[in-house]
């Protein structure tokens, strides 16, 4: 089962430290959710993890093994993929232009009509694992937010995944298509990918999360089962205070 460890991560933006050495470890096959206030550091870490920043200290190991992540495509190569809390799809594009943008890069000089075809396949298996029911031309700008969600899920699946990292993804999205987040989260887990799942929704951490990191202030504060802890001790180590002192 895969492993990840992030350990003793530092990072400051212009001189103001936002993570304070933060501890996570994730494993293949389980769903650990990131919880914090706003302004805690959960995305901030997540981008650290998927090489959108340098960590100031600390180390981060796949299976044991310590990576330097020089960016994104680093992140991507060792299996670490981050859908981000802003949607990052290009609107004036069609869906199967914007799933097929990640593999430009690689086939750039050399895309032939048979790997085009190929390509084409893969895009509606894609669209059938995440449950879109739309024609690969239409123009992402027409999608509704939760179809555009299962769009970047799509293309982040495009690639071979073993820990995928959704930054507050039910943000957006009305009941049911929480619940179809939740059928492909679980479908994830089935295939051991190891999932980070940032919400502060606590029902929702409840209904899909195997374990939850609380983050506070740029620490990580604690790490439990959720089969194990209750909504008021996670609400207190978010906020740093008893519940009954929540609103002084
Ligand atoms: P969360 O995702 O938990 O809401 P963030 O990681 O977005 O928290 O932000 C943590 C802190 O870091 C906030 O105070 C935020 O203003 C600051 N921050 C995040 N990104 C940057 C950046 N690129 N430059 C400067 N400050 C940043
Ligand atoms: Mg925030
Ligand atoms: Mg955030």
């Amino acid at each position: 089962m895969p492993r990840l460890e992030m350990r003793e991560i530092e990072k400051s933006f212009s001189g103001v430290q936002v993570l304070r050495k933060v501890n996570l470890s994730v494993e293949g096959g389980e769903v650990h959710a990131l919880l914090g206030e706003n302004g805690a550091g959960k995305s901030t870490l997540m981008k650290t993890l998927a090489g959108v920043y340098h960590p100031d200290a600390g180390e981060i190991l796949i299976d044991g093994a310590p990576q330097k992540f020089r960016g994104v495509l680093d992140s991507r190569r060792a299996g670490i993929t981050i859908i981000h809390q802003e949607l990052n799809l290009f609107p004036n594009l069609s869906i199967e232009e914007n799933l097929l943008i990640g593999y430009e890069d690689e086939f750039r000089n050399a895309i032939g009509w048979i790997q085009y075809s190929r390509l084409r396949s893969r895009v509606r298996e894609l669209l059938d694992r995440v449950g879109l029911d739309r024609d690969p031309s239409t123009p992402v700008s027409v999608l509704g937010i939760g179809e555009r969600q299962l769009v970047e899920i799509a293309r982040a699946l495009q690639q071979e995944v073993r820990f995928l990292i959704m930054d507050e993804p039910t943000a957006a999205l009305t009941d049911k298509e929480t619940r179809r987040l939740f059928e492909i989260i679980r479908d994830l887990k089935r295939h051991e990918v190891g999932v980070i799942y940032i919400s502060h929704r606590l029902e929702e951490l409840f209904a899909i999360a195997d374990r939850v990191t609380v983050l506070r202030d740029g620490m990580s504060v604690g790490t439990y089962s959720m089969r194990a802890v209750s909504e008021d001790v996670l609400v207190e180590r978010m906020v740093g205070r008893s519940v009954e002192n929540r609103y002084p």
